[in-house]
């Protein structure tokens, strides 16, 4: 990745470079003034080859002063310098363009919205804020909204990020139900948080309404009537959660076991988590399944049985919390299989000096080549 960004910040000046002389492969604007741009170019490329790169700077931007087509030059320095994490140095680059007299609107907005990601990047979110607002209402309207309604997102302004989505959605910029929805959601968790129980309902609803099949409005609202102590509404929200959403069901399993066992509805239960269980047996839907099967028997059943569809240490846990009298012989040789696959990487050796671990012991280092660096113990233990 260096490497590449050692050429990029090379070539990209010699390319401008061949460019520039291009350009200027014309005898009647071989004058003085050209020249001494040339020169401060030249310095510039010079500096920034022996990688004095805030003198280099300087020289371009100096060349930038005697050339107005050299716009380019700086944008392409501003991003380069970005991506390599010099975010002070984009800063300054994109900050000087934009100071230039003689820069078109369209490219001034261009700049404005490269300053705006350096901010973003160098985690200066209120000024990459107002740099975007700086911005509305221009070519970069979209961009600099789908970036608003993100810092908003980030600060955890919900209220903002909807207002923002609201907007993008209204000139067309897409469809924002579900991000709304989410926004919706956060501010109910918030509002039940703090006791705010109507303000809960309230956020839920606007959830509900913005987007009406999203998987998690309906999940809220079903562990919200659960934990109000009616478990009755709870799973026939569950019901209308899981009918559209079977994907949903690891999510909302542990939730419709509970409610199920408050109304005495276990035998129903077990056939409906049994289904999806069925279809894609994981641990959650394992765990909802011994909520509601009270016979012991059963219960150490479906854990065997659980290891042989997905034999590993998950599985395997579970198995050592039956007694081993209801192991039998097959589930006890998957336990060891599944324990001493999870234990093979913590045999390797790890070198002092760079972290590499190999499987055989070294005395010089594969990874650094450095001598005697490998502690003579296997790790063992994370
Ligand atoms: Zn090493």
């Amino acid at each position: 990745m260096d490497f590449d960004l050692q050429w990029l910040l090379i070539g990209l000046p010699l390319a401008f470079a061949l460019g520039w002389l291009a350009s200027r492969f014309d005898l009647r604007q071989l004058r003085r003034d050209g020249r001494e741009g040339a020169r401060a170019y030249f310095k510039g490329l010079t500096l920034l080859l022996n990688e004095q790169h805030d003198k280099a700077i300087d020289a371009f931007i100096e060349t930038v002063q005697r050339d107005a087509d050299t716009a380019e030059l700086q944008f392409g320095l501003g991003n380069l310098f970005r991506r390599r994490g010099e975010f002070e140095r984009a800063v300054r680059v994109h900050q000087h363009l934009l100071e230039r007299g003689d820069l078109k609107a369209a490219e001034r907005q261009r700049a404005q919205y490269a300053l705006a990601q350096d901010f973003v990047k160098a985690g200066l979110f209120d000024r990459a804020e107002s740099a975007f607002h700086a911005l509305l209402d221009t070519p970069f309207d979209q961009e600099a909204r789908l970036a608003l309604l993100a810092l908003h997102e980030r600060a955890r302004d919900w209220a903002a990020a909807s207002a923002e989505a609201r907007e993008l959605e209204r000139r067309g910029h897409g469809a924002f139900g579900l991000r709304i929805a989410h926004h919706a959601c956060e501010r109910a968790l918030e509002a039940e948080a703090r006791g705010d129980a109507a303000g809960a309902d309230t956020a839920l609803r606007e959830a509900l309404d913005a987007a009406p099949q999203a998987v998690r409005p309906r999940l809220l609202a079903a562990e919200r009537m659960a934990s109000l102590g009616r478990p009755a509404e709870a799973l026939q929200a569950y019901d209308a959660l899981l009918l559209p959403h079977p994907a949903a069901w690891p999510l909302a399993a542990a939730g419709y076991a509970r409610c199920a066992v408050a109304l005495g509805r276990q035998a129903a239960a077990r056939e409906a988590i049994g289904r999806a269980y069925a279809d894609d047996p994981g641990i959650d839907l394992l765990q909802a399944l011994l909520l509601v099967q009270d016979d012991e028997a059963a219960r150490q059943r479906l854990v065997i049985e659980h290891l042989q569809r997905r034999p590993g240490l998950v599985a395997a846990a579970r198995v050592l919390e039956l007694p081993c009298t209801a192991w039998g012989e097959q589930a006890a040789a998957q336990v060891r299989d599944a324990v001493a696959a999870a234990a093979q990487p913590l045999l390797r050796y790890r070198c002092a000096g760079c972290g590499f671990e190999p499987q055989h012991y070294f005395w010089q280092c594969p990874g650094c080549q450095g001598w005697d660096t490998l502690p003579p113990r296997r790790l063992e233990a994370l």
